[in-house]
């Protein structure tokens, strides 16, 4: 641990493990990777919540059920690398390094929220049910969550399990993207979730996905990104569209 780090807790409880949490100085510890490495200013206590959430997954018949603390590697040898929703690829290119997927774990992911996870985009994507303890059990969308309590678990049913148009850009197949793109079928039309370097996510339902219109919403998606030395916004716009089309040509 760092020098600034004066109290590890390890609560029995939820609620115990909630009443600890501060923002910014009393923080969850999943796997602890990004915290041991960036270290952030202000942090005194860890709150280990690790024996309060589930490290193991389950194939169902209609859901598959995954502990938000397994980790990254965990998932990847779970599913199996043809299923149609590419998460293992989602997963193995959130994190290049295998030590560090085995130690990530899957809350952490969610909780953090990096616009250039590819899990964490394609998880917005499908936008699964999740369990969260706040400190009550709840279930709600992915993306309503209102980032307070403990992810405990995600729940991927089988109408979650459709084929993903994933697309990726970075400068080398190790390093995050500078644009990630993920289009699936959702209620009769597509969802599209743009991703990357980039300020925040672009996600759009759209019961329509013409080349018309995939122009219209690159326009839209640009404008979380900024120029910087990999290309202008006028490059970054095309290539989010070149991602959504070829992710819807390929679903
Ligand atoms: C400040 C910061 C910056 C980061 N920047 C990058 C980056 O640039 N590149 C990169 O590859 N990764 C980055 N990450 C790491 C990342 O994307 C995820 O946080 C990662 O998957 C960590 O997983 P972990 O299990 O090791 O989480 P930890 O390092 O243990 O925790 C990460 C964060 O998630 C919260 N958390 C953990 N588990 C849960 C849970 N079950 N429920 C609710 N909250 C939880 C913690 O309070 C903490 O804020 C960053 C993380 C942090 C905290």
């Amino acid at each position: 641990m760092w020098h600034n780090i004066k109290h590890i807790e390890r609560p029995a409880t939820a609620k115990e493990a909630v009443d600890l949490y501060r923002a910014g100085e009393a923080i969850f510890f999943g796997g602890g990777t990004y915290l041991v490495g960036q270290r952030p200013e202000g942090v005194h206590t860890l709150i280990d919540i690790n024996r309060l959430i589930p490290r193991w997954m389950e194939r169902h018949e209609s859901v598959c059920l995954l502990g938000a603390g397994a980790t990254i590697q965990q998932l990847i040898d779970f599913v199996p690398p043809s299923a149609p929703l590419k998460i293992a690829q989602a997963a193995r290119n959130s994190s290049y390094s295998k030590n560090i997927r085995n130690q990530r774990t899957l809350g952490g992911e969610i909780a953090w929220g990096r616009t250039d996870s590819d899990l964490y985009v394609l998880l917005t994507a499908v936008n699964p049910l999740i369990v969260v303890l706040a400190p009550n059990t709840k279930e709600v969308r992915l993306c309503d969550w209102d980032n307070r309590g403990i992810v405990a678990m995600i729940m991927l049913t089988k109408e979650d399990a459709t084929p993903v148009g994933y697309n990726r850009f970075a400068l080398i197949e190790s390093a995050p993207p500078f644009v990630v793109t993920m289009v699936l079928r959702q209620d009769g039309g597509y969802r599209v979730v743009v991703g990357g370097k980039c300020q925040q996510l672009f996600t759009i339902n759209t019961p329509d996905l013409s080349d018309h219109q995939i122009a219209y919403f690159a326009k839209l998606a640009v404008q979380h990104f900024t120029a910087d030395h990999i290309g202008s916004l006028e490059y970054k716009e095309h290539v989010i569209a070149t991602g959504i089309r070829r992710g819807r040509d390929s679903i």
